[in-house]
């Protein structure tokens, strides 16, 4: 029955579970230590914070609607064309623009069950109907994957590496998703952890975008570029599906600020070298810590860990999260990714990593 004493959303849009962010705040002690939304510990560059300051002085201007200088900053650093980029208020914006641009009612997209739930988000949104397919431990399953994509396919979703798994697809993999998708079907790469990723046979796509017609890959300054409070995302595509974003993008989708922050926070590459220098020292030392205390991990190549708790009353991801909270530790619940029993920390500062260790420790030994 159609009402019509109010207005009503589209269809889709109350299908749609409002995406709840990591949680900011915790009940217990002075200290807080937010581990809850993959964000960096490092702050952001000192001179991303300078330029953003200076942008002050011009708030009453709009900003330039095309970002070309952030583009040719993005473009030079990483090899690229500017004019195949396209810049968006964080990833989240572009990954929504990208549904609204290429998904009509009736169509479809998929991705895997444990993936950023966003997509999810971005397709009802878009009116379309999300396909979610099962993992094969907790990673994407290309053959699963290429085995639900039928005549009404429009996207696929592919998070590498994926939040809150941590896990990735060798690139192998990836090329092999690509290679057997029909052309009219566009493949999204998600790559907003691509900076941390330290594996021989992980690529961002890159590569692929520039010799395919239908890849895109997304990429953030929200993570180790640690500019997440600005929103600011870009993605890579060819020609024409940048031509179609920037039809569809709202014109002043990137603000003056957040322009001029990510030019000088992408030309500082020590900062970057430390940022990935931290992670790469304790991502296995957590790993490998946290699993000597008899919990599970999973192993991730991002800036954050998937921990199993065990399935025992009182020692369950609930009580673990409480007893983190009461001491200044803000982790992610992930229940609503399909991991009731589970955690998600960002790896944090020094002393953040070690409290955790310790109260995890303490709370699985308390009686
Ligand atoms: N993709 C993935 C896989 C993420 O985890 C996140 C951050 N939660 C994003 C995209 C969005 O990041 P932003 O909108 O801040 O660029």
């Amino acid at each position: 029955m159609i009402d019509r004493t109010r207005p009503e959303p589209k269809p889709g849009v109350l299908d749609i579970a409002a995406y709840v962010p990591g949680k900011s705040k915790a009940s217990g002690g002075s200290r807080l230590f937010k581990l809850s939304s993959n964000e960096t510990p490092l702050g952001a560059s000192h001179a991303a914070i300078e330029a953003y300051r200076d942008n002050a002085a011009a708030l009453e201007l709009y900003p330039d609607g095309g970002a070309v200088a952030l583009r040719e900053a993005i473009a030079s650093v990483h090899g690229l064309n500017p004019a195949n980029l396209v810049c968006g208020n964080g990833s989240d914006e572009l990954l929504a623009l990208l549904a609204n641009t290429y998904l009509a009612p009736g169509d479809e997209a998929v991705f895997t069950e444990h993936a950023f739930l966003v997509y999810r988000i971005a397709v009802l949104a878009a009116g379309a109907k999300p396909v979610i397919v099962p993992e094969t431990d907790l990673k994407a399953d290309v053959d699963t994957m290429l085995s639900a994509v039928t005549d009404r396919t429009r996207l696929v979703f592919l998070a590498n590496p994926n939040n809150p798994t941590g896990t990735y697809l060798p690139f192998d993999e990836v090329r092999r998703l690509h290679a057997a998708l029909p052309p009219n079907v566009l493949l999204v790469i998600d790559a907003a952890y691509a900076e941390y990723v330290r594996r021989n046979d992980y690529e961002s796509g890159i590569e692929l975008v520039s010799t395919s017609q239908n890849v895109v890959m997304t990429r953030t300054f929200s993570k180790i570029y640690g500019l997440a409070n600005l929103r600011l995302g870009w993605c890579y595509g060819p020609d024409h599906v940048i031509d179609a974003l920037n039809r569809v993008r709202g014109p002043f989708n990137v603000t003056g600020p957040a322009i001029a922050a990510g030019i000088a926070a992408i030309r500082d590459r020590d900062f970057l070298e430390n940022a990935v220098a931290h992670n790469e020292k304790w991502l296995p030392e957590l790993t490998e810590r946290l699993t000597a205390l008899g919990l599970g991990v999973t192993p991730s190549v991002g800036n954050f860990i998937l921990i199993h708790l065990p399935d025992v009353d009182g020692k369950r991801a609930p009580d673990a999260d409480a007893y983190l909270l009461d001491r200044g530790i803000v982790v992610r619940r992930v229940e609503n990714y399909g991991f009731p029993n589970s955690l998600r920390m960002s790896i944090g500062t020094d002393e953040a990593n070690e409290a955790v260790i310790d109260a995890l420790r303490s709370f699985l030994e308390k009686a």
